[in-house]
């Protein structure tokens, strides 16, 4: 393997991955994918993976995740089906008190294009007759959806392979190194020198942040998701809290603990989770719940993206999030055009690093 690239990326989950794509299609210099495992090991691998936009908030990240909702079907289109399907998104609420808050959510979105319905009841069930029909109402926005995460990884690295991308698995990044006005990235197969370095690490993002004396702040949340036998196709929306993927599966959960880098699955939250969905989709009490799994959110402290060149640090970016699987196709569109013209078609000086002081 050359040991010189024009750009290096620290990771190759969906953030590192999209990025590595979108760079390819508009450059040709040397691209080189780091990561310490393979790209579906990380988060990535153990996501809900909705595109999620309509009760994001405040609005303007709602008005941010729905830039890039609005890239999926091209996305779909270039590197190929990554089961995207813009199904439209509920989020139901249990009491007629909630109405309310969720109609000052619906118009103080509509100035930012964002079109979310207030449902009634009896709109909930026709849309989405297995819903509890106790259900007082919900929001609803046809510009949510979601996506098998693991085609949309594995469709931007044969994309980027195509465009010339070089990727070196188990691969652990352990030390980086400013020589000259290069970066020196030393990792357990090698050293690799290059001119521009994006750290896509999520959940490592601080230890990589680390290395350069850059720090990061970005914390651990563990996620765990229950999986349903694959049952036959009968829920039209993604749910805020579950969704029916292409194989008939329910993924049912949206936990969110401090656990560190624990990945086990507990009993506890399987329960509340089972209630959860339960609670919302009632004929879900006699599906067989085959498996649960865990992931690490990557959370950065305030919860909102880091995003964009590394303050005081030539040519050294930063892509953190939370959100990653709704958000990679813009982090990636953002970050090569950073790198090609040194400036973004969107504002992303709210996502800075510098935020954190
Ligand atoms: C339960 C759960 C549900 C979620 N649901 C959603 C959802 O519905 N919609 C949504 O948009 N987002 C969701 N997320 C969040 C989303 O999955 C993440 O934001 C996204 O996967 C992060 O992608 P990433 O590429 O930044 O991180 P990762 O996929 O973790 O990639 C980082 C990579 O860096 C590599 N790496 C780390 N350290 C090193 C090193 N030293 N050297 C080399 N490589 C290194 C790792 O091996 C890893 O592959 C969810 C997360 C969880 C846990």
């Amino acid at each position: 393997m050359e040991t010189n690239y024009e750009t290096i990326v620290i990771g190759g989950g969906v953030v590192g991955s999209g990025i590595a794509y979108h760079l390819s299609e508009r450059y040709k210099e040397g691209v080189l994918v780091l990561d310490k495992k393979y790209p579906m090991s990380g988060t990535s691998g153990s996501t809900q993976a909705w595109v999620w936009v309509h009760n994001k908030t405040p609005s303007w990240y709602a008005e941010f995740s729905m830039y890039s909702a609005e890239l999926y079907p091209y996305l779909s289109k270039k590197i190929g089906d990554v089961e995207y399907k813009r199904t439209g998104g509920l989020s139901p609420f249990f009491n007629e008190s909630d109405r309310e808050k969720a109609q000052k959510l619906a118009e103080s979105y509509r100035k930012i294009g964002i079109k979310i319905k207030v449902l009634s009841r009896e709109e909930v069930l026709e849309k989405e007759p297995y819903m509890n029909p106790e259900v007082a109402g919900a929001t609803y926005s046809s510009i949510d959806g979601n996506v098998n995460p693991f085609r949309l990884i594995d469709m931007y690295m044969r994309a980027a392979k195509r465009n010339g991308v070089r990727y070196s698995a188990y691969n652990k990044v352990t030390e980086i190194k400013k020589q000259d006005g290069t970066y020196l990235v030393v990792s357990d197969k090698g050293a690799f020198k290059c001119k521009n370095l994006i750290l896509a690490g999520g959940t490592w993002s601080r230890e990589i942040g680390d290395m350069i004396g850059v720090k990061i702040p970005v914390n651990q949340l563990r996620g765990q998701i229950l999986v349903s036998e694959p049952l036959k196709p009968f829920l039209n929306f993604t749910i805020s809290g579950l969704r029916q993927a292409n194989n008939g599966e329910v993924l049912m959960g949206y936990s969110m603990e401090e656990a560190g880098f624990n990945r086990a699955t507990t009993l506890d939250v399987i329960q509340e989770t089972a209630n959860m969905a339960v609670r919302y989709v009632p004929g879900l009490r006699k599906a067989k719940i085959v498996r649960a799994f865990s992931g690490i959110r990557a959370m950065p402290e305030d919860g909102f993206p880091i995003l964009g060149k590394v303050p005081g640090h030539e040519s050294l970016y930063v892509a953190a999030t939370h959100s990653g699987v709704t958000l990679s196709p813009l982090i990636g569109t953002l970050i090569t055009e950073l790198i090609t013209e040194g400036e973004t078609s969107i504002p992303i000086e709210r996502y800075s690093l510098s935020r954190f002081g």
